[in-house]
Parts: structure tokens; C-alpha cells; sequence
């Protein structure tokens, strides 16, 4: 059995391996096709527009089908060792492209070009170029460097760069709901977690630019920004020289870049809580929601601000990891069992009606079945909307891969993934079934996956919902659901 993923938009497992389609830049085209899929978290699905957009002010344009491609890259997921394992075999599917035509350029971009390096270039010889995540600004002189013969590598990890400046390029979007990346890196070094390694150290992006794409999203017609982050709550600007300008957009987003100067002005910085309610401030037709919070830092504040904007949506991924805390600690966490517990008591008390969803590591070294059993009772105490399950998988380089023997077995591991996969469906359905017979307000997002009868869109709280077509309404709107019955992952109900 594989991890479990109770999908939802920020690992969307259905998104794995998703090829990206763009236009080249007006009147660049150089005749080049690029094919670039992408693997993992959406930070990674945000990069691949980031590096889309570098690419077609290069004039290339992309395809679909990788057999056609002048240029293949593959944006890669470290995080466990299954991910590595599926870009490789997808590696190998590329050898029959090169031997039709020898002068395809293939990149391997991402977690796993920043932990292998240059290693990556002896061990899969298919490979000519590898960037890791910071260097995607280098990608048209590397794919130059490649066209003269040589292999190009870059993998130089950068305290500053966010990309702030460049428009990332809406790929396959249903021009509805969009993913924003407001931070990049992450300083917490999570014992067992490889994004420290990968993703470099911790930066935040200027509010401004932040504040203006999302400005520029809801001008095109975006409904919903996710504000992108391994670790929203420490997200923080401080310096002044970046001139907070007043924006020349909306008056909404006008009376935001004023709070954010203001705030600078005074010495205090922008903190998560400032931002997310400068972006709520944009329009109230706005949704914003975020991703991920870390259960030792989010503050009152920041629940606080969730509660008095209507706009920000009443849900939170807050990770547990487990509910052990001696297992926390050798995690490297920085919480315990009842410094969590006492973050979703805040939660259920400052936001009544706040959907809370969660990460799982079960078998972490040394885990004993009483441990194990801890996780599992406080998923009984949060009664969580979703959950994301992994079995432990060990990361070479990292903290838990030096200091603790990866010591639970294999069956082990996988019948404690069963236990808390089936709690969690449990759950699933105790919270769905819980609103049956409200009304919520849907944001509508296109036709069901299932029929084109009925249309598909998020409540408040991050819930499928699903819905009979109508003449008065529109993917882009929103519009009140009452819901009548439900599945596990669905809501199903009539426009009211
Ligand atoms: N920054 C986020 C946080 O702190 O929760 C998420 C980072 S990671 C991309 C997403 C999830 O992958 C983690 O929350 C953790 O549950 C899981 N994960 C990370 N490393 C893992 C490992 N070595 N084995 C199994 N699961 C892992
Ligand atoms: Fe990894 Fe921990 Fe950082 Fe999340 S907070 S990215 S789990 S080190």
C-alpha cells in the first residue's frame, strides 16, 4: 500500500506528473518546445511557473506530448524516498525521446537536482542539466551551455531570492483559484525532513509583491489566492528601502499597501497576520487561504485576523506529525503533545466553525505501539476534516538519518498507516455528515469530475461540494449550497 493522501489542493495527488502548458511571449517564438512536468508539493507546481515564465521571454513555447520536446524538464519531490523512485522510472520513459533525437536537452529541476547535485549527472547519464531551486533565473544560460556541448549544473542555494519580480505564467489554471508563494526555504530542520537541505534557508517575500500579484489575479478574474509557504506563520518583512508604495490598483489593494507602509513605518515589520489581512483587504470577492501553518508558531493573532475577515477562509493545515511527545522531540518539532493540543483548543475557540487538517509520520525510530497509540488518540481529540499519512521514510542527510536508526519494520509501519487511515476516514465522514442540512457558500470552480450535469467548488472550509448545473450562476461565483447528503470526501446538495 502506498502513503495515503486525502487529496486536497496543496498535495494534489491527482497534479502528480502534470505536464504545463504556456504560449510563448508575444513575438519571441525561437521555435524550441519545452515539456515540463512536475512532481510534489504545490511550491513545486508554483516554481514550474516561475520557470515557465523565465522560458517563454526566451521564446520557447511548450507541449504536451514529451516525444515532440526539444527541452524536457522534470520538477522533483525529495521528500520521501517513493517520490525519488517515480521521477527515476519517469527518467527512463525519456530515453526513448533522446534516441529519436539526440539533441533533446533534459533537465532535472527541484528537491532532487539540489541533493544530488552533480552526482545526478553520473547517475542517470540521460540527464544533461540540473538546477535546484534557487537557480531557475540561470536556465537559459545553462540550456546554452548545454547546446555547446557541455553538461550544466546549478545548484547554488540563495538567502534572497523569491522571485518577487517575476509574474509567474497561470499554467493549466481554471482561472479560478490560484497558488501564491510568499516565502521559500525553511529554517526549522525537522529531524526527518529534507527541505532544509533542498530548499535552503528561510526567506520572505516583499508584501508588496505579494500584495500587487493578487491584485493583478483578482483583476483577471481569480476568485481565490493559497498564500505558499513551508511555514506561513514566520513569515516576516522588515525592511523599509523596499518602499511599500501605494498601489495604483484597486482602491482595496490601495488601503492594504497602506497598512503594510504603515507598519514598516513604524519599526514593527509585517507579520503573517499583517499579510494575510492586507490580502483579505483586497476585495471581499477574494478568498484567501494558506499553507502550512506550524503548530509552534501560529499565533492568536493570526487566528484572530482569520476570524474578522469573512474572506479568509475558517481552515487550517496544521501538522501534528505525532501525538507523542517524546517522538516530537526526537522529530525536532519544537512543540509537545500539549503545546498542540493547547493550539487547537485556541483554534476551536477563537474560530467556531474552523475545518482542521493535519500531516501523520507513523513508525518514526524507536516509535513503541503505546507512542503510536498517543497519535491515534489525538486524532480522536481534533476529529480532524483531512489528514496526509506517510509511513516514515528515511533522508539521507538529514538529522533523524544520522542520529536514530530507522529501526520499525516495514509490516509495522504499514499496519499503523492502516489504524489511522481508517480512524481518519472515520472522521472524514463524522465532520461531512456534520453538515448535512446547512448552507454553505460555494465558490464554483467548473464541472464535477464525474458529470458535466453538475458543478464542483469549496466551501468556506475547504469541502468538495458538488451541485446540479444552473442557468443563474457560473464557475467563478459564488453561490449558497444546501447540503443534503455526503460522502467522506463530498459534499452533495442544491443551490438555494
Ligand atoms: N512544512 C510543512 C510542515 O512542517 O508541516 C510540510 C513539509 S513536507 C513537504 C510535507 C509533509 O511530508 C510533512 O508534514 C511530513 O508529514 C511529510 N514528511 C516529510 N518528511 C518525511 C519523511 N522523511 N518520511 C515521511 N513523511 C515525511
Ligand atoms: Fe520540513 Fe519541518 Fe520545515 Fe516542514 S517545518 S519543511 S517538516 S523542516
Amino acid at each position: 500500500m502506498m502513503d495515503l493522501v486525502i487529496p486536497d489542493k496543496v498535495h494534489d495527488e491527482s497534479r502528480q506528473g502534470e505536464a504545463l502548458i504556456l504560449e510563448p511571449a508575444a513575438g519571441k517564438n525561437n521555435g524550441r518546445k519545452l515539456y515540463i512536468e512536475s512532481y510534489g508539493c504545490a511550491m513545486n507546481f508554483s516554481d514550474s511557473e516561475i520557470v515557465a515564465s523565465i522560458l517563454s521571454e526566451q521564446g520557447f513555447e511548450t507541449t504536451a506530448d514529451f516525444s515532440v520536446a526539444d527541452v524536457i524538464f522534470i520538477n522533483t519531490c525529495s521528500i520521501r524516498e517513493n517520490a525519488e523512485q517515480r521521477v527515476r522510472n519517469r527518467l527512463k520513459e525519456f530515453t526513448v525521446a533522446k534516441v529519436r533525437n539526440p539533441g533533446l536537452v533534459v533537465g532535472v529541476l527541484g528537491c532532487m537536482a539540489e541533493r544530488l547535485k552533480a552526482k545526478f549527472l553520473e547517475e542517470e547519464k540521460l540527464v544533461d542539466v540540473v538546477v535546484g531551486p534557487d537557480a531557475y533565473r540561470d536556465l537559459p544560460n545553462l540550456i546554452d551551455q548545454v547546446d555547446s556541448g557541455q553538461k550544466a549544473v546549478n545548484v547554488l542555494l540563495s538567502r534572497e531570492e523569491t522571485y518577487a519580480d517575476i509574474s509567474p505564467v497561470r499554467l493549466n489554471s481554471n482561472g479560478i483559484n490560484a497558488f501564491v508563494s510568499i516565502m521559500r526555504g525553511c529554517d526549522n530542520m525537522c529531524s526527518f525532513c529534507v527541505v532544509p537541505f533542498t530548499r535552503g534557508r528561510e526567506r520572505s517575500r516583499d508584501p508588496q509583491s505579494i500584495v500587487a500579484e493578487c491584485t493583478d489575479l483578482f483583476n483577471k478574474g481569480y476568485r481565490e489566492v493559497t498564500l505558499l509557504g513551508q511555514n506561513v506563520d514566520s513569515y516576516k518583512w522588515k525592511q523599509s528601502e523596499a518602499g511599500l508604495a501605494k498601489s495604483e490598483g484597486s482602491e482595496e489593494a490601495g488601503e492594504a499597501l497602506s497598512l503594510g507602509e504603515d507598519l514598516v513605518e513604524a519599526g514593527a515589520g509585517v507579520n503573517f497576520a499583517n499579510l494575510l489581512e492586507m490580502v483579505a483587504l483586497i476585495s471581499p470577492e477574494l478568498r484567501v487561504r494558506f499553507s502550512t501553518s506550524h503548530p509552534k508558531d501560529i499565533t492568536d493573532d493570526v487566528l484572530y485576523t482569520i476570524n474578522q475577515y469573512d474572506n479568509i477562509c475558517n481552515y487550517i493545515h496544521l501538522p501534528v506529525q505525532s501525538g507523542n511527545s517524546r517522538i516530537l522531540e526526537m522529530m525536532n518539532r519544537t512543540y509537545d503533545r500539549d503545546w498542540y493540543i493547547n493550539r487547537i483548543d485556541a483554534i476551536r475557540r477563537i474560530i467556531p466553525d474552523c475545518a482542521v487538517s493535519t500531516d501523520v509520520i507513523t513508525g518514526f525510530c524507536s516509535e513503541t505501539d503505546e507512542e503510536h497509540d498517543d497519535t491515534v488518540s489525538m486524532m480522536d481529540y481534533v476529529k480532524y476534516d483531512f489528514a496526509y499519512m506517510f509511513k516514515y521514510s528515511e533522508r539521507p542527510g538529514t538529522l533523524a538519518a544520522k542520529r536514530y536508526k530507522d529501526d520499525i519494520p516495514e509490516e509495522i509501519k504499514q499496519k499503523r498507516l492502516a489504524q489511522i487511515v481508517a480512524k481518519q476516514q472515520e472522521y472524514s465522514f463524522y465532520r461531512m455528515q456534520a453538515r448535512i442540512g446547512k448552507v454553505e457558500k460555494v465558490l464554483i470552480e467548473g464541472y464535477s469530475k464525474k458529470s458535466d450535469k453538475d458543478y464542483c467548488g469549496r466551501s468556506d472550509q475547504n469541502a468538495m461540494v458538488i451541485f446540479p448545473v444552473g442557468d443563474n450562476y457560473k464557475p467563478g461565483e459564488y453561490v449558497d449550497v444546501l447540503v443534503e447528503r455526503s460522502t467522506s470526501a463530498t459534499l452533495i446538495g442544491k443551490v438555494v
